[in-house]
């Protein structure tokens, strides 16, 4: 299974240094309330038989990214979280033989899937989202929207665990990567920064994203700021003791 739920043709920024296209799978394990891609959550089913289905066939970008040879250089594969697609691995395959660059977006909730595709280095370069200090996961991303009671705290305590276990393999991985965290200043204060990047410690490269209010997923979040340029750059300053490089953008 390889649902996609849009296509970009051309990106000159999702990818550092490459033209790419990129792919958003669709469905994600997260509800984080500043989404962008609110109707890429859910994990729809697709329907091959609607002509104006919204879902782009794997076979049809497949096809458009041969006429691309020598006019694109990688391809991103973004969500969604893609590693909740059981095909993500036969995909990127099928897009290497092509001899394009590879690079992921995910938010570490599948470090096996993570795993497997560094050590058959199938990616050229990883981006994994860090949502926030690990004790306020559950309340960034919604988890409590998904499941309740006893099944709620083992799913925290498992995609907690996940989640560290995805930032070892990627900072002791040998391909270039990034992490990052779009800021929503009234969900993390400077503190939580210092616990990110105690969690992060030692990471080559990690970007703060600044939240933008529109087409998000949580309309209370609407009227949220962000941080200021003088904020960032004290944050950044910050953090610089934990993190080779940090910006924000
Ligand atoms: S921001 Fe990313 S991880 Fe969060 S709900 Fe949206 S697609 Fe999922």
């Amino acid at each position: 299974m390889f649902i996609i739920g849009g296509i970009q043709k051309t990106s000159l920024v999702d990818f550092p240094g490459k033209v790419a296209a990129v792919v958003f799978t669709q469905g994600c394990n997260f509800r984080c309330g500043y989404c962008h891609n609110p109707g890429l959550i859910t994990a729809k089913q697709i329907c091959h038989s609607e002509p104006d289905s919204e879902f782009v066939l794997k076979e049809d970008f497949l096809s458009f990214l041969k006429t691309r040879i020598g006019k694109l250089d990688g391809v991103v594969i973004s969500g969604g979280e893609p590693t909740l697609q059981s095909g993500l691995y036969d995909f990127i395959k099928e897009i290497k033989q092509m001899n394009f660059a590879v690079k992921l977006d995910t938010n570490g909730t599948n470090p096996d899937v993570v795993k497997k595709l560094l050590n058959d280095d199938m990616l050229k370069y990883i981006a994994m989202d860090i949502k926030a200090p690990l004790e306020k996961y559950p309340q960034i991303v919604n988890i409590s929207s998904l499941s309740e009671g006893e099944e709620l705290r083992e799913r925290v305590d498992l995609i907690l665990k996940n989640i560290q276990e995805s930032i070892n393999l990627i900072t002791n991985s040998k391909i270039d990567y990034e992490f990052r965290t779009t800021v929503v200043k009234s969900q993390l204060s400077f503190d939580d920064f210092d616990k990110i990047g105690q969690i992060i410690k030692g990471a080559k490269r990690y970007y703060l994203q600044k939240f933008v209010p529109s087409n998000i997923l949580d309309k209370n979040l609407i009227n949220e700021e962000t941080y200021s340029e003088k904020e960032f750059e004290t944050l950044c300053q910050n953090l610089k003791k934990h993190i080779e490089f940090v910006d924000y953008r």
